[in-house]
């Protein structure tokens, strides 16, 4: 049986190189060869507050980005999470399985939170199971996801496991892909903290849609360490990440990267750097414009269409199992 992949984006804001280069990239190299399905997550997105006027458009714009990366609709399930009511679903049950204790333990609730102050949702605490209702509804066997989801995959095969325990045999429990280089990209402002949609510092991102201009204007003012050589240090955070950047786009080895930069200065490395990511982001932009208003409508009303006909059988199996819905159900 081919084996199936699961994966989401938050439509939070503009898609960055890190969402590319730690996820997104990894769904289009992975869908030739597992069954995939590709989610806008904006159930997820509402757990900080979001402008209701504007969610929907961004919630398409992600859509769009999925196509114009390289999602191939034929090949692959794109579709958008409250489109499939059997996400929030799931997710009431797995909060009865889920425990406080797990949860208060997660780092992205503890980051957000600090951001948020008095007005922290329980939708934020509860991202992590929303998290794991999406992956355990399709009986996915693998997540591709950056480092920062590492955390919230353990709690997914957790609930899992502990289902499966009480319950009977019901979920398949995931894997999470993390890839070896280009799980975690930093801010270039604040080379400690990963690059982010939901960051309010607009210099430390490089999103998939800037212009030229911006992208030239971003890498140059991209904070260093000191020291002048350029080559990959994990203890020099700035270097090491415009680095890791450079050898993703240009898929060079670190070592030819390094032989390449020897001798030369940052000014350079930030010039090169600039240049290339214009290049490689223009034929994206192209397409994200191409794409047709009707076509990304029937693109998503199929793919909830697909995501439906594998996650229904999974929810009645839960509610059969927990005793919420019997086989002689009136529904
Ligand atoms: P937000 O700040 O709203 O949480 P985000 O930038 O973290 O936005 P998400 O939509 O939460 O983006 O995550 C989408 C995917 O991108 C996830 O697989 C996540 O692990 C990955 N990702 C997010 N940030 C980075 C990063 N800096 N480097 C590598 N991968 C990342
Ligand atoms: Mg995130």
């Amino acid at each position: 049986m081919t084996r199936r992949i699961f994966s989401g984006a938050q439509p939070t804001g503009n898609v960055h190189l890190g969402n590319y280069l730690g996820a997104l990239r990894n769904w289009v190299a992975l869908q030739h060869e597992y069954e995939s399905l590709f989610c806008i997550v904006n159930l997820h997105a509402i757990t900080v507050a979001q402008d209701p006027s504007s969610l929907l458009e961004k919630t398409r714009d992600l859509a769009r980005i999925y196509l114009a990366v390289g999602i191939d609709p034929q090949v692959s399930t794109v579709f958008i999470q409250s489109d499939v009511s059997e996400h929030a679903e799931l997710t009431w049950v797995l909060n009865c399985v889920a425990r406080m204790s797990e949860l208060e333990r997660m780092t992205q609730y503890k980051d957000k939170a600090r951001k948020q102050q008095e007005s922290i949702s329980i939708g934020l605490f509860d991202y992590p199971v929303l998290m794991a209702a999406d992956i355990l509804l399709y009986q996915t066997d693998l997540v591709p996801v950056g480092e920062d989801q590492r955390q919230h995959l353990e709690l997914t095969r957790d609930s899992a496991i502990r289902f499966n325990r009480d319950y009977g045999e019901t979920f398949k429990v995931p894997d999470a892909f993390i890839p070896k280089v280009g799980a975690r990209i930093m801010s270039l402002s604040v080379p400690s903290r990963k690059m982010s949609k939901s960051d309010d510092d607009p210099n430390g991102c490089v999103l998939l849609m800037d212009d030229a201009d911006a992208v030239q204007k971003k890498f140059k003012r991209a904070v260093t360490d000191s020291g002048t050589e350029i080559r990959f240090d994990a203890s020099r955070p700035a270097i090491n990440n415009l680095l890791e950047i450079y050898h993703l786009i240009t898929r060079r080895t670190t070592q030819e990267v390094e032989d390449h930069f020897a001798g030369k200065g940052y000014a350079q490395l930030k010039g090169e750097l600039a240049e290339l990511t214009v290049e490689f982001l223009r034929p994206i932009q192209q397409r994200v414009r191409e794409i047709d208003d009707d076509h990304l409508d029937q693109i998503l009303d199929q793919g909830r269409e697909k995501a439906q006909r594998i996650a229904k059988p999974t929810l009645d199996e839960v509610f059969r199992r927990t005793g919420i819905r019997g086989s002689k159900s009136r529904g």
